[in-house]
């Protein structure tokens, strides 16, 4: 490695995309350069497997590791609210302490909006957060009769496939339990159909999977408030025993505030190299907002959030060591849907594509199912 003077580098967020580049950028610097990863909690969750404790397939210690194991390979851990971020001077302030950084890689993802829809979060139940996805197990378990409805809040939120892979999954378990002919089950999306950013096949054979399963679908259908036992859509309403969504998205207010921020509150980082506008500072993951041809964002996901992570850890070390740089992030991606009983459908293919991206659902099958569980175990061995 060239012998340049030694340099720090600054990962705000310890979620797939800090944890990814901060591992990546240790195996590709020497110990000269120091690498601090910035969280506010001192725990890693991994998400993509929230509906695994939803179904009772995982226990949440199976997929929470203390985020300090990383300190066994040298990368420096704090545990601290970045209360500001001043990208000028590659500057995060946490808990009063400032730390600055010669290279700072922004990875702080989207907050969750708890209170867009009167009643939702007192007579709803959500999977997208660890302790939400537990709460919903055990309503679940003992569900024997009446409706559920699966809500996406907003159309733009975290991990297109999550809400249908959802209904999916709640389907199945009602199966195995013989219960699933008394219990009906449905969905009702913001969005104006399943995962549109991969385009109208993908949409269809979605539909096509619930459609299968005798889930009932509906789009276009803005929830406005939450009863006990209702749903209500504007000027109509639905049954809901259980009623379960996937909450909107908001920029974080740290990045809202900062000077990196757009207009909408997110980082409009490049969509190849992920640099921003201010030198030496990076943004990946979905704290970002990378336009696509379609005028559809690319979807906030795990793993554009990994793949984006790699590039900019090699940018990073290639800068530091005098490498070349590495090739752009190519907006290749996929992400798995569960449909239960040990299968999974996959979408594949290419976000960047023109004029829209080329992506393809691939049929259930047990080897999808494995690939997700191979990723889990990937992230929650070889990462922490
Ligand atoms: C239920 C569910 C299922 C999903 N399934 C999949 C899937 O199958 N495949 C897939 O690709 N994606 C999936 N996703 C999406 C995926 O989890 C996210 O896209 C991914 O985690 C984004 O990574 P990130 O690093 O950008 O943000 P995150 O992983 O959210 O990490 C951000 C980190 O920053 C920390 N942070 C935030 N603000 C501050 C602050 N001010 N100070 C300090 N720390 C802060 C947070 O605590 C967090 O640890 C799923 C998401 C959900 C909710």
């Amino acid at each position: 490695m060239a012998s340049g003077p030694a340099q720090t580098v600054l990962v705000a967020g310890g979620g797939i995309g800090g944890v990814a580049t901060a591992n990546r950028l240790r195996r590709r610097l020497d110990r000269r350069h120091r690498v601090v990863l910035v969280n506010r909690d001192p725990d890693f969750t991994f998400a993509a497997s929230y509906l695994w404790v939803m179904t009772g397939a995982r226990r949440p210690e199976q997929v929470t590791r203390p985020l300090t194991r990383l300190q066994r390979r040298g990368i420096d851990v704090v545990i601290g609210d970045v209360t500001d971020l001043d990208p000028t001077t590659r500057t995060l302030t946490v808990g009063g302490r400032r730390l600055t950084g010669d290279h700072l890689v922004v990875s702080l993802g989207a907050d969750w909006v708890s209170d867009r829809v009167p009643g939702l979060a007192e007579h709803g139940h959500t999977f997208a957060t660890l302790p939400g996805a537990q709460r919903l197990a055990r309503e679940l378990e003992h569900i024997e009769t009446g409706r559920i409805v699966v809500v996406t809040v907003a159309p733009l939120y975290k991990c297109p496939a999550a809400p249908y892979e959802a209904a999916l999954l709640i389907d199945a378990g009602l199966r195995s339990r013989g219960v699933r002919d008394r219990v009906q089950v449905a969905v009702r999306s913001a969005e104006p159909a399943p995962m549109p950013v991969a385009g109208p096949t993908v949409s269809a054979a979605v539909q096509q999977l619930l459609a299968a399963r005798g889930i009932d679908y509906q789009s276009g259908r803005q929830i406005t408030a939450a009863e006990p036992g209702t749903a209500r859509f504007g000027d109509t309403s639905e049954d809901a025993d259980l009623l379960v969504y996937m909450p909107a998205i908001v920029a974080p207010p740290v990045i809202a505030n900062s000077a990196l921020a757009a207009a909408d509150g997110w980082i409009h980082a490049d969509r190849g190299t992920l640099a921003t506008a201010f030198d030496g500072v990076y943004a990946i993951g979905d704290n970002t907002q990378i336009g696509l041809g379609i005028g559809k964002p690319l979807p906030r996901a795990g793993v554009f959030a990994h793949g984006q992570a790699l590039v900019v850890a090699d940018t990073i070390s290639a800068t530091i060591t005098g490498k070349p740089a590495p090739s752009g992030f190519d907006g290749r991606g996929g992400c798995f849907i569960e449909t239960g009983a040990g299968r999974a459908a996959y979408g594949a293919g290419d976000f960047y594509a023109d004029p829209a991206p080329a992506v393809a659902l691939h049929n259930p099958a047990r080897r999808w199912h494995w690939g997700k569980a191979a990723f889990e175990l990937q992230v929650m061995r070889r990462w922490l």
